[in-house]
């Protein structure tokens, strides 16, 4: 185990360095961002913070169309704390659907529970069905903050063409409203538009002049279903992983409301077919036992939701950065809010104190995020190897086993605490997954 002494363990909430007195990027500097997601709202609040701290007055716009995102949306004790510690924001009581306090991890020879504690906080990605969504209360949270002129968010806007700026030019960038059409001049461009935006031709045509590289994918896909006249009372208040079932493919249940799930599938662009399969599956049916498939899909679809599971390329040119999911920054298959919330700190903070200049800002983020690059090929890696080690049904039964068996006795709790980090997230990928792939053969 020597191998891994000097990698991180727990992950734990980002610490922002001490800024320095003065800022370095020019009074009046004109910034735009596209996309009001996650990353983009907490760049523009935190660039309005910079600015009234140190009284520099600079000029920020936002432009922020909404998608339908509304699918997902589970926040981790990890993510509330960087919101807290970096942005002073709770979740408000609407946001919150119910608190996962369990996990269920199934294979093809049984399922282990697990208490979660810290819960964590099951929710709407963006507002639907008449629910609030997380996107949508810390954006109200953000307009309600930022009160200082030379400060606008363009809503219901949408990026469609543009040049990038570059040390010496001004880029731009036309912008379209339900009844307005502008050019917007910026001296300072980041797109947090989202790894949907990658098939926008706006959004390929900044990748082309600045030689961006998007993140590698993997095909996911997600759906939300509904479950009322069924006894879901084996998967309420839980999250479930359903281990390789559909081969080569991790499945999340993600209790909602009751009667109400997310579903969510790694790897794989599922079907219908493919869920009439696996909720057949007698594994399955033990936990819950789901009748008429095509009835229960509450959009009457399944999307294609790809996951970035590297790092880009080439994400800052002069004036010009991509952040949140289109930089790959996040720690694969986990957390994606808590990445998005670091990295637009990280990023106001850098362009703020530094205007972006190269040798200080790869000092600051490929640093900082190196660790998140090593344990991410770990996370690839174990991802794959479990999806091998799928194939013997012996060591899947070893696994459940060695779970049954430390929940019963005191002592160390190898396997299921590395079970449990597949839930919560809070441990690197080298450290516990490792031990869980350890554990399944010991
Ligand atoms: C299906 C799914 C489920 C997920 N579930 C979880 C989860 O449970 N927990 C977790 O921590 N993470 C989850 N994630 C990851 C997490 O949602 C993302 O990491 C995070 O939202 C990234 O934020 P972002 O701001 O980079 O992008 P996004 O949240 O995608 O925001 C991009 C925004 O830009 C806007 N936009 C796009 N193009 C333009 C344009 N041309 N002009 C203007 N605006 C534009 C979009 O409408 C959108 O509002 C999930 C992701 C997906 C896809």
């Amino acid at each position: 185990m020597t191998l891994f002494r000097n990698f991180p363990g727990k992950i734990s909430p980002w610490k922002p360095e001490d800024p320095p007195a003065v800022p370095g990027i020019h009074k009046g500097a004109r910034i735009l961002i596209i996309g009001g997601g996650i990353s983009g709202s907490a760049l523009y609040y935190h660039l309005a913070r910079l600015s009234k701290k140190h009284d520099h007055p600079i000029e920020v716009q936002l432009v922020s169309t909404s998608t339908c995102n509304y699918c997902g949306g589970l926040m981790t004790s990890l993510a509330y704390q960087t919101l807290q510690n970096l942005y002073d924001y709770t979740i408000a009581p609407p946001v919150v659907l119910t608190l996962i306090k369990e996990g269920i991890y199934l294979n093809q020879c049984g399922a282990v529970r697990l208490k979660l504690y810290p819960p964590m906080i099951s929710m709407l990605r963006t507002d639907r069905f008449g629910e609030t969504g997380f996107d949508g209360a810390f954006k109200q949270y953000v307009k309600e903050k930022v009160k200082l002129p030379g400060f606008i968010i363009h809503e219901k806007a949408r990026a469609l063409e543009g040049e990038v700026p570059t040390l010496h030019t001004p880029g731009w960038v036309l912008v379209t409203g339900s009844e307005w059409e502008k050019k917007i001049e910026a001296d300072y461009i980041i797109i947090a538009s989202g790894l949907n935006s990658l098939s926008q031709p706006f959004i390929q045509s900044l990748a082309k002049q600045t030689h961006y590289v998007p993140p590698r994918l993997m095909p996911a896909s997600v759906t939300e279903l509904n479950l009322t006249g069924l006894d879901y009372s084996a998967i309420d208040n839980c999250v479930a992983i359903i281990d390789n079932l559909l081969p080569q493919c991790a499945v999340g249940i993600i209790s909602k409301r009751p009667g109400w799930v997310t579903l969510t599938a790694l790897n794989r662009e599922i079907t219908l077919e493919d869920l009439e399969k696996l909720f057949s599956h007698p594994q399955v049916r033990q936990l819950i036992e789901v009748d008429k498939m095509a009835e229960r899909l509450r959009c009457h679809m399944v999307c294609r939701a790809p996951l970035g599971i590297g790092q880009a390329k080439n994400y800052l040119n002069q004036r010009t950065l991509f952040i949140g999911d289109l930089n790959g920054y996040v720690r694969v298959f986990k957390d994606g809010y808590t990445h998005a919330l670091q990295q637009a700190y990280a990023a106001g903070h850098e362009l703020f104190y530094h205007a972006w200049q190269p040798a200080q800002f790869n000092k600051t983020w490929n640093l900082k995020y190196a660790g998140i690059k090593r344990d991410n090929r770990w996370g690839r890696v174990l991802f794959w190897l479990n999806g091998i080690l799928a194939g013997f049904k012996f060591l899947q039964r070893k696994r459940l086993e060695a779970v049954r068996e430390e929940l019963a006795h005191q002592g160390h709790r190898r396997v299921s605490l590395a079970l449990k980090s597949l839930f919560t997230g809070e441990v690197s990928y080298q450290k516990r997954r490792f031990r869980n792939s350890c554990g399944m053969i010991v």
